[in-house]
């Protein structure tokens, strides 16, 4: 009986008996590698969202004027005259975002810069300029990635930042000026 009372939430692995956590991380991982798959964001899928064609994983060699780091791209096989490709984490075949031409490459970039002035200037935490992003883009914090904007959101991003970082600017200065009056 006391047996049955203390049986343990996680099961055990037949037959050596060793706790599962492992094979329930490891089922859970492959549930959502399913999920994944069946929501189509599997990258070796990926096509090219502006001429429909296959995204290839390269080196980015030949395209990076400098890929001393050895970055990897998905790249749309029409390249050059599709000029299409997204990023992958360093050391592995993940995207970071979604592909891009150069027009929305070059927002991107503008809009990572805008918003990175507000935690790099100090006017607030990484953590907090995330969270104020995520509710800008009326986003979940996860999807809530420079990588993932459209142009339209980039140009959002990039005039909203500006507008903060002013006001961040003017507030730090009506600060001080209060503690240099008083
Ligand atoms: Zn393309």
């Amino acid at each position: 009986m006391l047996e049955m009372n203390m049986k343990s939430p996680l099961p055990s692995c037949f037959p050596c008996g060793f706790p599962a956590l492992f094979l329930f991380l490891a089922e859970k991982r492959n549930l959502i590698m399913r999920k994944n798959k069946k929501k189509g964001n599997n990258p070796s899928k990926m096509r090219c969202p502006y001429c429909g064609a296959p995204m290839i994983l390269r080196s980015a060699d030949g395209i990076y004027k400098d890929n001393s780091q050895h970055n990897t791209l998905y790249v749309c096989r029409n390249y050059p005259e599709c000029d299409t490709y997204v990023r992958t984490r360093p050391g592995t075949a993940r995207p970071m975002g979604t592909p891009a031409n150069r027009e929305l490459r070059v927002l991107r970039i503008q809009a990572h810069r805008c918003f990175d002035a507000l935690h790099q200037n100090g006017y607030m935490t990484k953590r907090d300029a995330y969270i104020w992003l995520a509710a800008l883009l009326q986003m979940p914090q996860s999807q809530a990635h420079i990588g993932y904007l459209s142009e339209y959101s980039c140009r959002k991003v990039i005039d909203e930042s500006t507008s903060m970082l002013q006001r961040c600017k003017q507030h730090a200065s009506n600060r001080i000026n209060k503690v240099v009056i008083s």
